[in-house]
């Protein structure tokens, strides 16, 4: 039985890893909210209408990669003495509650990017522009 690996993320480190990864010899899941991989140098082309926004994202789901899965969701805990992730499903247009799952992992790439910090700066969370 070939080991299960889970990659946390769908950005250039998780996206690149689950894409390079020879899928024989894991079983390859990737659980994101996002569908795609953005080219984010050429989001600002995009915006601007050189070319069309699709052209700046690769989609997980490409017909090269059809052996990997793929769970549109984010992952809310991993525990990692039994080895699994919770996840709660990531569907913007549907406001109900879906339930949550678990899924189970051999390996896990932690690939879920970064977010600004504040420092604890006052009122610079209600007022700042924040940049990547
Ligand atoms: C406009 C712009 C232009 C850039 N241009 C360049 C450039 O020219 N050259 C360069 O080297 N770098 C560039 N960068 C920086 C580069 O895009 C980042 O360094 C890179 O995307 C970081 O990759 P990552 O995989 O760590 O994170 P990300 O690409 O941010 O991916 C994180 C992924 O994790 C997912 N995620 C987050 N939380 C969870 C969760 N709880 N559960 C499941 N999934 C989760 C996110 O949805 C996302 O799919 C640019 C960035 C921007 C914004």
């Amino acid at each position: 039985m070939v080991p299960k690996l889970v990659v946390i993320g769908s950005g250039w480190a998780g996206f690149y890893i689950a894409e390079k990864i020879d899928a024989r010899k894991y079983e390859v899941t990737i659980v994101s909210p996002r569908r795609t991989s953005a080219y984010t140098p050429l989001l600002a082309s995009a915006a601007c209408g050189v070319f069309n926004f699709y052209l700046a994202e690769d989609s997980v789901r490409s017909k090269s990669r059809k052996q990997i899965r793929f769970h549109k969701a984010n992952v809310t805990g991993i525990d990692f003495d039994s080895k699994r992730c919770r996840c709660a499903p990531a569907f913007d247009e549907d406001d109900e509650q879906l339930p949550g799952f678990d899924l189970d992992y051999d390996i896990l790439v932690i690939a879920s990017g970064c977010i600004p910090n504040t420092f604890g700066t006052p009122g610079e969370e209600a007022h700042a522009v924040f940049m990547r």
